[in-house]
């Protein structure tokens, strides 16, 4: 155990820093050096945050303006030019433009609560607040740590929600309204915030007590138990995910027999594909977003089709949408992203080992009595958030590149004519952004933008595809970009 949890711990260390041969390269010395670096008494923590808060929104919508100037283009791309007509090219970019706009809009706002949360001292405040809520109110058992750290969160997850309700009232009421891809009443958008309360107050409190036990329970060796309990978690969500959550808010009932079912089971079994059960759900509920998706384990998968998918799109297209997906799991883009994600994971728990005895740190916030492990983590997550935008581009340039090799593994099942049409209908049909900005893209995109996707795909521009047809349709919403 101990080996396993060195051997894993270290190279993290020996990345960061010039290893010196003769010195004791032990992490747990390491860590101890660099946390006392790191904290320096009266070190302008809050400055640093805040610069780092109002840098980073001045970055992205620096981006943004950029893009926005894409979004102004008149014509199509030259690979798009014969497939999207000039009426929805049009629409997609004054659509792309609406976004952006409001991209820029709710940024600010989050922008102002945020420097208003640092400058005012919020947390500080709400930590205390919560304290005397329970010192008043609960049984004297209530009163350590754990039961104060699941009211603070619960309090801060409603507050952070009332604060962005204008915005999201907008964007699904106002901007996706106008477009025609909103499907929610507000009875439905009211029911599903209270479903998601109730089901955050469910499973957050056991979930950060034993987080916040196991911190407690294991000092300074709590980066590796940590790790395996979020890892085992992970793979219970994924179990437990479709079979108690997904049904509060969606139906998904089984494919009915018909040429879709065979052909895609026909895909399956010819690759081998341990296809379990194939659903269909009912995305038509909340917007005409359509799409198609794998879950589950290794050994055991599911397919899940958006009914919005089976009614605007041919068979043979949803097929192709289904190869890149099954490129995905062949060429294990799966089992790495999930080794990716453990991987940061760690990274993320190595440096909080670092910052979460970090008296200046914490100080600096008014929290000088005590230091609440929850309040180290939202300070420490403040403080990486650089780091966080390298991490964000580097997951964003190998996301881009598993696409790019999955759409090339369609076309060598001879999918290549039905992914590109069935690609063009959906950004049509989804008003999807048609080209783009290399800087924003770069940042922003886990997928390539679909003119990128055609070149690859070495498609030649043919009669227009979408023009007439689907001008009388009506607009389907479809996730495009994000997760084909
Ligand atoms: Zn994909």
């Amino acid at each position: 155990m101990d080996f396993l949890q060195r051997s894993l711990i270290e190279p993290l260390f020996v990345l960061g820093e010039v290893v010196d041969e003769k010195k004791s390269c032990n992490p747990s010395s390491l860590v101890q050096r660099l946390s006392r670096f790191l904290d320096r008494p009266l070190f302008p923590w809050k400055r640093l945050i805040l610069g780092f808060s109002i840098g980073q929104y001045v970055f992205e919508t620096f981006l943004t303006l950029r893009q926005y100037s894409v979004l102004q283009q008149v014509k199509p791309p030259a690979v798009l030019a014969k497939e999207i007509s000039q009426e929805t090219f049009d629409k997609s970019q004054a659509y792309g433009r609406a976004k952006a706009r409001f991209d820029i809009v709710s940024g600010l706002w989050a922008q102002i609560q945020n420097v208003a949360f640092i400058q005012f001292d919020v947390l500080t405040k709400m930590w205390s607040w919560t304290g005397d809520l329970l010192l008043r109110w609960a049984p004297a058992r209530f009163s350590g740590e754990i039961s104060h750290s699941i009211v603070f969160v619960m309090t801060f997850i409603v507050l952070q929600q009332m604060l962005s309700l204008p915005t999201r009232v907008y964007n699904t009421f106002v901007l996706e309204e106008k477009f025609g891809f909103n499907k929610q009443t507000p009875k439905l958008f009211v029911t599903d915030m209270i479903k998601t309360n109730l089901l955050t107050a469910a499973i957050m409190p056991p979930i950060l007590a034993a987080l916040l036990k196991i911190i407690q329970k294991t000092g300074n060796q709590f980066v590796f138990y940590l790790w395996v309990f979020t890892a085992g978690l992970q793979l219970f969500i994924t179990t437990a995910y479709p079979i108690f959550i997904q049904p509060i808010f969606n139906k998904l009932s089984p494919l009915e027999d018909g040429a879709l079912k065979t052909k895609v089971e026909a895909l399956a079994q010819g690759h081998k594909f341990p296809l379990q059960e194939l659903f269909v759900i009912d995305g038509s509920k909340r917007s005409a977003h359509s799409n198609a998706y794998f879950y589950g384990l290794p050994w055991k998968k599911h397919i899940v089709i958006y009914d919005t998918l089976i009614e605007k799109t041919q068979t043979e297209e949803i097929i192709a949408i289904l190869a890149h997906e099954l490129g995905h799991w062949k060429l294990g883009h799966t089992t790495r992203l999930f080794g990716i994600s453990q991987a940061h994971l760690l990274y993320v728990f190595s440096l909080f080992s670092i910052f979460i005895n970090n008296v200046s740190l914490y100080s600096a916030f008014g929290f000088s009595a005590t230091r609440p492990i929850v309040i180290g983590f939202i300070l420490f997550s403040d403080a990486l958030s650089p780091l966080d935008t390298v991490i964000k581009l580097l997951f964003n340039i190998i996301s881009r590149k598993f696409e790019f090799e999955a759409d090339a593994f369609a076309k060598t099942l001879g999918y290549r004519s039905d992914l590109a049409a069935s690609l063009i209908k959906l950004h049509a049909q989804n008003l999807s952004t048609m080209d783009a900005d290399w800087m924003y893209a770069s940042y922003h995109y886990s997928h390539p933008h679909l003119s990128e996707r055609l070149k690859a795909l070495d498609w030649k521009p043919r009669e227009a595809l979408t023009s007439e047809k689907d001008k009388d349709d009506a607009v389907v919403k479809a996730s495009g970009r994000d997760e084909l």
